[in-house]
């Protein structure tokens, strides 16, 4: 048995009995898995998609989003295209009539796809746009989709308003570690986030809340982020690649590898094993034409199909016919 063979399986074991990764243990993958290359990497990644079948079987979750207000915000995320902070050619547009968001989502769900997201940029939806909000809610429920809306740090009234119009999951993504975050974003806080999935939790609704990977962070950081996102109790845990967008301060950090993001895949699957890891944004940038269903043989079981934010995503039917061919049900 080679040594790559029995690291990943001797990590694996617990997590597909039902249990999680002891403090040792994820000692020893953050050890080996930022070097791990080749053949290592190959049985890490099988590992991870052994844990992916125990714990969660072979269906994957397929969402999409619609930018539902684009531009003018007033927070400066270092990697975002719609903050006001940096010089982009972001679309600017208020917040979409409901009609053509419940149309958008319907075109998804006539093409197979269960999750429709609303995302809006800006601090907070503001309460004059989260009636208009409630009711294209209303209407993706109304089509047997699954709601999900991404407004922002809300407080309890707008989310309470937002679930009892039917949303399914509140997304809000806490993007890095705590310790890394304010070198990502200086006007709110890691607190003000993470208070954010405190409400949804206290109110009931599911919290889909994950990061954007490949800004500078550290292993550390990324595991720190991890741990987080399982105290906080997120189910749906978007993975994001990042592209940079020139005229924003990471436009000139060069994309992640893919070895790197398959990396960052199965650690999260690792220290993650009954969460839904969903691949959102940068897989074209990372994985390019040629392997960009590779992520979803390292641990993952979810992608974000359609375009994303600000940059185009895949094509629906080859993600499908490839989700397939690897044994996925969709
Ligand atoms: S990520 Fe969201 S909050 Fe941050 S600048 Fe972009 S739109 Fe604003």
């Amino acid at each position: 048995m080679t040594h790559q063979t029995t690291l990943s399986q001797e990590l694996s074991r617990p997590l597909l009995a039902g249990a999680f990764l002891s403090d040792i243990d994820r000692d020893r993958l953050l050890a080996a898995l930022p070097r791990a290359e080749g053949p290592e990497l190959a049985a890490l990644a099988r590992a991870a998609d052994a844990i992916r079948r125990a714990r969660l079987g072979n269906a994957a979750s397929l969402c999409a989003i619609i930018s539902a207000k684009s531009g003018r915000c007033g927070e400066n995320c270092a990697f975002c295209a719609q903050s006001g902070h940096h010089h982009t050619s972001a679309p600017e547009y208020p917040f979409l009539a409901p009609e053509r968001i419940v149309a958008a989502a319907k075109a998804m769900h006539d093409a197979g796809v269960a999750r429709f997201g609303i995302v809006a940029s800006g601090k907070a939806l503001p309460q004059a746009e989260l009636e208009h909000a409630a009711t294209a809610i209303a209407g993706i429920t109304a089509c047997g989709m699954a709601a999900d809306a991404s407004f922002g740090v809300l407080p309890d009234d707008a989310l309470a308003r937002l679930k009892s119009a039917g949303l399914a999951a509140y997304h809000h993504n806490l993007e890095t570690s705590r310790a890394f975050y304010p070198r990502i974003c200086t006007t709110r806080s890691f607190e003000d986030n993470l208070a954010v999935l405190r409400t949804c939790k206290r109110l009931g609704i599911p919290i889909c809340s994950g990061g954007l990977f490949g800004m500078g962070e550290s292993w550390a950081d990324r595991a720190d982020l991890a741990q987080t996102l399982l105290e906080a109790g997120a189910m749906s845990i978007p993975i994001n690649f990042l592209s940079p967008i020139p005229g924003t301060p990471l436009g000139g950090r060069p994309p992640l590898t893919p070895d790197e993001a398959t990396r960052i895949v199965i650690l999260l699957r690792f220290l993650l094993p009954d969460r839904h890891l969903r691949i959102c944004g940068g897989r074209p940038t990372v994985y390019g034409a040629t392997a960009p269903l590779a992520p979803m043989t390292a641990g993952a079981d979810g992608l974000m199909v359609g375009d994303y934010l600000t940059t185009s995503g895949g094509t629906l039917e080859a993600d499908k016919a490839g989700l397939a061919k690897l044994g996925f049900s969709l």
